[in-house]
């Protein structure tokens, strides 16, 4: 076990944990809501520092990050658990693991085996990997261990990524800088009530997170997974990308994605998202001035690849999670000159 980073000892043994928007009030012998943060007399601790769940090289593509490093593989890790709940999550067998099995007592079912950062890095190197990312469950709620790994990482040359729920506490964002090349945060809807209904979280602190990172001068780039009747609302998504356009920058790359039906959806809940659903909101996204907008999880659809905003050429192609053709000549435009924002080296 790892004594946990941000949080106060209060009286009667409590703690407070100031790692996510959550702040959760943890009593001894408690856990937080993320179920990875334990309360033990008094000391706020890591269940799953070291302890990895998933350890792949994969393609940026899928994280998804369109404007860095195309082409390239990251090291994706994850530990089990999560501090949102997401009932249509795309992950759940190792986000909600804890919440859903009685195997998630501390000591059993904190799944995968003993890795410290070093080997999270040296697997990094060995596999041809320009990075890691901490992915696939939500890497705040394992956040002890993804910074000694994205120490470790920026020693040997490797950039570091989240894919994450946006749910930082601004502490938490002060700490990633300077270590946090790139992050995909999800911005799930523009409604308090589906953040509060489908996620069991607030909307407001992942805004704000949103802006914190894009000041810190982290690379950004957004996902709105489209759910048919939970958030496609037209008005809605005119208020979404307005707050990416104008409070953020008409730069950041905006990825919409096509759900399937998963975990609490699997039973009754709305079917895969229509192609057309997905144009529509790139459409709007366009309207609102977004220069990138990407279709995600419709493979061999136009809107996967890179154009020119200013001349129109073709400049990365892309289906589902592979690079075809890259035309990029030092983030500009061959054609025009027109320089591309990102990270591309
Ligand atoms: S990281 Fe976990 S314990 Fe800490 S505030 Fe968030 S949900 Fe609660």
């Amino acid at each position: 076990m790892h004594e946990a980073m941000f949080y106060d000892k209060l009286e009667e043994g409590k703690v407070r944990c100031r790692l996510c928007a959550h702040a959760c009030l943890i009593a001894a012998g408690k856990r937080g809501i993320c179920m990875v943060r334990q309360n033990q007399a008094g000391v706020l601790y890591s269940l799953v520092y070291g302890k990895p769940i998933a350890g792949n090289p994969d393609p940026i593509e899928k994280k998804p990050l369109f404007h860095f490093q195309p082409g390239t593989h990251s090291y994706s890790i994850a530990t089990v658990g999560c501090n949102f709940q997401c009932a249509f999550c795309q992950n759940w067998d190792i986000s909600q693991h804890l919440r859903e099995s009685e195997a998630g007592i501390p000591g059993g079912g904190l799944g995968g085996g003993e890795a410290p950062p070093e080997q999270i890095v040296a697997q990094a190197e060995r596999s041809g990997c320009s990075s890691i990312s901490y992915t696939y469950t939500e890497p705040t709620i394992y956040f002890e261990y993804a910074y000694d790994c994205m120490k470790l990482a920026h020693e040997r040359g490797l950039k570091n990524v989240f894919v994450t729920n946006g749910y930082e506490s601004a502490e938490c964002v002060a700490q990633c800088q300077g270590l946090l090349d790139a992050a995909n945060v999800d911005l799930k809807a523009m409604s308090e009530e589906f953040y509060k209904h489908e996620c069991k979280a607030k909307l407001q602190p992942v805004l704000d997170t949103l802006k914190r990172m894009h000041a810190a001068g982290i690379w950004l780039e957004v996902t709105t997974l489209l759910i048919p009747g939970k958030n496609d609302d037209q008005a809605e998504l005119k208020e979404l990308t307005a707050f990416l356009a104008g409070e953020l920058s008409p730069l950041v790359p905006w990825h919409v994605s096509a759900y399937t039906p998963r975990y609490k959806y699997r039973h009754g809940g709305p079917g895969r998202t229509p192609a057309v659903s997905i144009e529509r909101a790139l459409a709007i996204g366009k309207e609102a001035g977004l220069q990138y907008v990407y279709a995600g999880n419709l493979a061999g659809h136009d809107s996967e690849s890179t154009t020119c905003p200013e001349c129109g050429a073709s400049l990365i192609a892309r289906s589902l999670f592979s690079v075809g053709k890259n035309r990029m000549k030092d983030g500009k435009c061959p054609d025009c000159g027109k320089q591309i924002p990102g990270v591309w080296r």
